[in-house]
């Protein structure tokens, strides 16, 4: 591999983030202190016991949960597993229809797929609109006395759409038998404004996408919603996780979740500076780039076709000159030449084909996003 020393430049972010120092050093200080078992039942597993929970309390304290709890879990691939298998495997004597999107994570996409095939549950997959989202008219539309879940990501990890959840767990308040889950790892510290959770029965959540650590998130549950353990074990988190309790890493993501909301409406008047400049450029050359961003645009990911060349190509020249961007999301980039989101909104083969994702942070600066226009230019220029 030749060794490029110019400055990297990193948009990447909503594959993963880098980790914060503080979020380190809540980690490290944790896990040299108060290292004993919190299912313990002497003094120091206790007092580990003690602080696990407190942790729980600070992050339903900082999304204004009151009626929810919080299972730890490795990320959000894993809470959304939980969330999905749990719920219809649980309520299964209920009814057997299903509802998500088509441009849901594979994590949820992979998980319905089973319940499709090995249990014989019924899916209906919501396309996004002309505008790139799903609407709580497309929800109601898609409902049936069946339906026993609803899963809907916040924000799209592709094409950045916003999905009006509160409309949706309004909706969903009329049907009490379906349960109502949210993916929102892309959501967390990066909205205008940030989304009350408070009607919605199930939410995934995960460290590494807010500067936390790679390994650790949580499924927010309500209190009163039941699910079907997918491992069996020791019996610690409710029931819902088996396996001993990490609190050096639940520390860390609370750290990781005061920091994100801290910021927020900062670092949003920041990234969408930096995306108004990017998109400026792009609107500029409707020859060489299609856009696949949703209507309203969220400036945290900005979604574009290379109209004349290979995505993948572009996206490796990117790399050799330090600059790191995605060509689809980083979890299925390895198996498949096209992204299945952006299929989703209707566009052309090519355009599926041809993606490039560029994930920004706060982090960022401006002449970075200049260096990249720049670079950018000269490559796809140069590639015949
Ligand atoms: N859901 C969404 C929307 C994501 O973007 C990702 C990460 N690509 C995941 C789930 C999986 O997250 P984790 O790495 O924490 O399992």
């Amino acid at each position: 591999m030749k060794i490029n020393n110019s400055k990297l430049i990193y948009l990447d972010n909503a594959s993963t983030t880098r980790v914060n120092e503080e979020v380190l050093k809540v980690y490290n200080d944790t896990h040299v202190v108060y290292f004993a078992n919190p299912s313990s039942i002497h003094k120091e597993g206790q007092k580990s016991f003690y602080l696990l929970n407190r942790s729980k309390e600070e992050i339903l304290r900082l999304f204004n949960l009151k009626d929810h709890e919080v299972v730890y879990l490795s990320g959000a691939t894993e809470a959304n597993n939980l969330a999905v298998k749990g719920v219809a495997l649980r309520y299964k004597n209920r009814g057997n229809h299903l509802i998500t999107t088509a441009y849901e994570h594979p994590s949820i996409l992979e998980a319905y797929a089973q319940l499709e095939k090995e249990f014989g549950f019924k899916v209906t997959y919501l396309k996004p609109n002309e505008d790139g989202i799903i609407t709580s008219q497309m929800v109601e539309a898609a409902m049936t006395d069946k339906t026993i879940l609803v899963s809907i990501m916040a924000v799209n990890n592709e094409i950045g759409a916003i999905n009006p959840i509160e409309d949706i767990s309004n909706l969903l308040e009329k049907y009490p038998k379906a349960i109502f889950h949210v993916d929102a790892c892309q959501a967390i510290g990066k909205l205008e404004k940030e989304i009350n959770y408070s009607k919605v029965d199930l939410l995934t959540i995960s460290g590494h996408k807010i500067h936390g650590l790679v390994g650790f998130g949580a499924l927010i549950k309500k209190k009163k919603i039941e699910l079907l353990p997918l491992n069996s074990g020791g019996g610690q988190e409710y029931g819902y996780r088996s396996g001993t309790e990490d609190l050096a890493n639940a520390n860390a993501l609370v750290k990781a979740v005061q920091l994100a909301l801290k910021d927020e409406k900062k670092n949003y008047v920041h990234v969408k500076e930096m995306a108004d400049r990017l998109l400026a450029y792009l609107r500029n050359k409707p020859e060489l780039y299609e856009l696949n961003v949703p209507t309203v645009i969220n400036p945290y990911i900005i979604n574009f076709s290379t109209i004349s060349k290979k995505g993948s190509v572009v996206v490796e020249a990117l790399s050799n000159s330090n600059i790191m961007v995605s060509s689809t999301s980083a979890c299925h980039s390895s198996k498949e030449k096209g992204s299945y989101v952006v299929a989703s909104l209707g566009k052309s083969e090519k355009a599926i084909n041809n993606t490039v994702r560029v994930s920004l942070d706060s982090s960022n600066t401006m002449e970075e996003i200049d260096t990249y226009v720049s670079i950018l230019d000269e490559i796809i220029g140069e590639i015949r």
